[in-house]
């Protein structure tokens, strides 16, 4: 089922989409030499940017590949705005028109205000939170509003309405804004309500969740048993009553497929210029993939983007690599409809060299995992993941971006051609920039030792335990003949990663990761181990509201791992929380020791998952993973807020420019900077890459 977690690690039929644990990754100032790491802070949010190191060093034809592939992932912004709520081009358009034009006071309080607002619907695409969900509270008045609204002159306002619609498009921004019983949720996942009804995302229109349900899965079954079946729904809105687009209208609910000459077909239109652009620099094998990518948008048949993605997923020596098109499907509360996203990377060979190395091992590690022999894969294939550099994040993965990919999503696909893994180095490189200097583990770590460990090591431990985790972890053990793999039901997903997670814990403090080359000492492991055992006991709690439980699936299981090590370990004091001057340190007294306690738990995990186990499962999370000590979680957050992070983290692009040469008039070079500020690229992307109307 779909979940609009994005920023965190998020599980999908084994599709991952997954990212940093923010909490120690946050800060609001960070720097080094004079790159600026963190541009811009508001709410609990923090804007980026990310540097791309080796763009320079690229062939002419390559950076133009790049420089196209950008163009086609920014193209498509506008629809994701639209697909998270049909009001927010509306809202967007009519608070860009107030902010370009507003000749009143800017220094006042309110207009500060009025800014906060606008950035976190720009970071949000749309009014409602990237994360939670939840509808924007706007901390001015709605006669504020009403006095900067007057002040907006007509040609300021959303292009596609006539000026005679003026008082009825600002009545309904005014609502959108101000009601807080409208569309108070974006995606409502609550059992037992009509989730349709109930979310504002603008997946399905006049359709109740039976409708929707029974018409999908009517279309299922028409697939018979299609080995090969399509990912129903996957690009369309279904309706019943949208009449610019009924041809013939029907009573019954149909679909309005997002297509060249269809439903967001406008913006698709630009998509296809620049791909076609892309086209003539590619590659033969990115020509054939761009090809299929092309027809897909224009026919709009899912079939043609099955035919894509085969292309795609088994193209894995390109050094240039993009995705674009409709994806996940965590914006739907019924996990169908892709949301609209879009990157651009090219490889980074040095850090590719590393998961090279674990996979060429993927042997080794299974047949010396602390699980019992039966449960082991006598032949097990290391997924070759790859490190990339990303240039250029778009739709659903901008601002907020995950820091690694696993696509494609349908099973099938996944089955017969396999998947690519791709973990992001320069996003969590500004991440971990970003958050020097920000006294979280001053506020947190208590020994000298462990500060010191992690500084050094802390970003290869996590980007090896990343690798670990997605190479090997997902992919070792086997299940024992008569489990499918479902036994476990909604503790899947949640032991589904401690198992992962587990993996790479216990593999990264083997010696023979020194002996590989991939770390000059156990040290890095230690700095993995501590900080592992300090979030999963203690400052992942900075992310949860008071008086809630642990709920998202990879928090679950982060603390049940922590949690469990800390019991199992008490009589020796393995882990030990330690408290001074009312503060509460988790410090890690045994490495050596907790190694041995993270195999054992591994062996049990592993045989839980093998057997379906579903009890054990129940147990594993509900008594370790999901209880929260109230006291614990308030000293937490406290003591988060006091150093006034982060939360949530974001970006924004390079910017990227032609560069011509002034006796031929031909392109000579691809120019990259990094001095746009947060407004700047938004209102620049606001005013250039604005292909929908208003109202689609
Ligand atoms: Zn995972």
């Amino acid at each position: 089922m779909g979940d609009m977690k994005r920023i965190l690690t998020i599980i999908a039929m084994g599709a991952t989409v997954f990212g940093m644990e923010a909490c120690d990754k946050t800060d609001k100032k960070g720097g080094e030499g004079d790159f600026q790491w963190t541009i811009d802070r508001f709410d609990d949010i923090k804007v980026m940017r990310y540097r791309v190191p080796g763009f320079e060093e690229l062939g002419l034809e390559q950076k133009l590949f790049i420089y196209y592939l950008s163009e086609a992932a920014l193209s498509g912004r506008d629809i994701l705005w639209d697909q998270n709520f049909d009001c927010n081009l509306a809202v967007r358009r009519t608070l860009e028109g107030i902010y370009r034009t507003w000749e009143g006071d800017r220094a006042s309080a309110e207009w500060a205000a009025f800014e906060t607002y606008l950035k976190k619907v720009w970071f949000a695409n749309g009014v409602h939170h990237h994360y939670s969900g939840d509808k924007f509270v706007p901390g001015f008045t709605a006669e504020y509003f009403d006095a900067l609204l007057a002040g907006v002159p007509n040609e300021a306002l959303p292009l596609d309405f006539s000026a005679g619609e003026r008082e009825q498009l600002l009545a309904a921004v005014r609502e959108v804004i101000f009601d807080p019983a409208l569309y108070p949720l974006r995606v409502n996942q609550a059992e037992g309500e009509d989730l349709l009804a109930t979310s504002a995302m603008n997946y399905y229109e006049g359709v109740s969740q039976a409708e929707a349900e029974k018409f999908y899965a009517d279309m299922a079954a028409a697939g018979g048993s299609d080995p090969t079946p399509v990912s129903y729904g996957l690009n369309s809105k279904l309706t019943r009553n949208k009449p610019k687009y009924a041809t013939p209208q029907e009573a019954a609910p149909y679909e309005i497929v997002w297509r060249e000459g269809g439903m967001y077909g406008a913006a698709i239109s630009q998509i296809v210029f620049w791909l076609e652009k892309a086209y003539e620099v590619a590659g033969e094998t990115q020509k054939k993939i761009i090809k299929s990518l092309i027809e897909y948008y224009r026919t709009g048949d899912l079939r043609d983007f099955d035919a894509y993605n085969v292309a795609w997923v088994e193209d894995t020596a390109s050094e240039i690599d993009f995705v674009n098109g409709f994806i996940e499907s965590y914006g739907d509360p019924l996990g169908i409809k892709g949301s609209w996203e879009a990157n651009v990377s090219f490889v980074d060979r040095e850090a590719t060299r590393r998961t090279q190395i674990i996979s060429d091992n993927a042997q080794w590690f299974e047949d010396n995992s602390p699980v019992e022999p039966r449960f082991r894969k006598a032949e097990v294939k290391g997924v070759s993941a790859r490190v990339i550099t990303v240039a250029t994040i778009g739709g659903d993965c901008y601002p907020a971006t995950p820091i690694g990919i696993n696509l494609p999503n349908a099973d099938w696909i996944r089955r017969d051609h396999g998947s690519k893994s791709v973990t992001i180095q320069n996003i969590t490189d500004a991440y971990d920039k970003a958050a020097e200097g920000n006294g979280f583990r001053e506020e947190f770590v208590l020994r000298e030792e462990d500060r010191e460990r992690m500084k050094k090591y802390g970003s290869l431990g996590g980007n090896l335990h990343t690798d670990l985790h997605e190479c090997l972890g997902h992919g070792s053990g086997q299940l024992v003949p008569g489990v499918t793999g479902t036994e476990l039901r909604q503790y899947g997903s949640a032991v589904e990663e401690s198992r992962a997670d587990l993996f790479a814990l216990y593999y990264i403090a083997d010696p023979k990761l020194v002996e590989l080359g991939l770390i000059p000492s156990l040290d890095v492991a230690w700095a993995e181990y501590a900080s592992y055992m300090m979030n999963g006991l203690q400052t992942q709690l900075a992310r949860i509201v008071p008086g809630k439980s642990v709920e998202e699936s990879h928090m679950r299981n982060r603390q049940a791992i922590a949690q469990w090590c800390y019991e199992r370990g008490r009589a020796d004091n393995v882990i030990e929380k330690v408290v001074r001057d009312g503060k509460t340190y988790v410090v890690v007294n045994d490495f050596e020791r907790l190694r041995e306690l993270v195999g054992e738990l591994l062996g049990e995990v592993q045989r839980i998952k093998s057997e379906g186990d579903f009890e054990a499962g129940r147990d594993f999370i509900e008594n370790y993973g999901v209880r929260v000590d109230p006291a614990l979680h308030a000293e937490v957050l406290e003591r988060y807020n006091a150093l006034d992070l982060a939360p949530y983290g974001g970006f924004v692009n390079p910017r990227y420019e032609l560069v011509r040469d002034l006796n031929s008039g031909g392109i000579s070079d691809v120019r990259v900077t990094y001095d746009e500020s947060y407004v700047d690229q938004m209102m620049r992307y606001g005013r250039d890459y604005s292909f929908l109307p208003t109202r689609n």
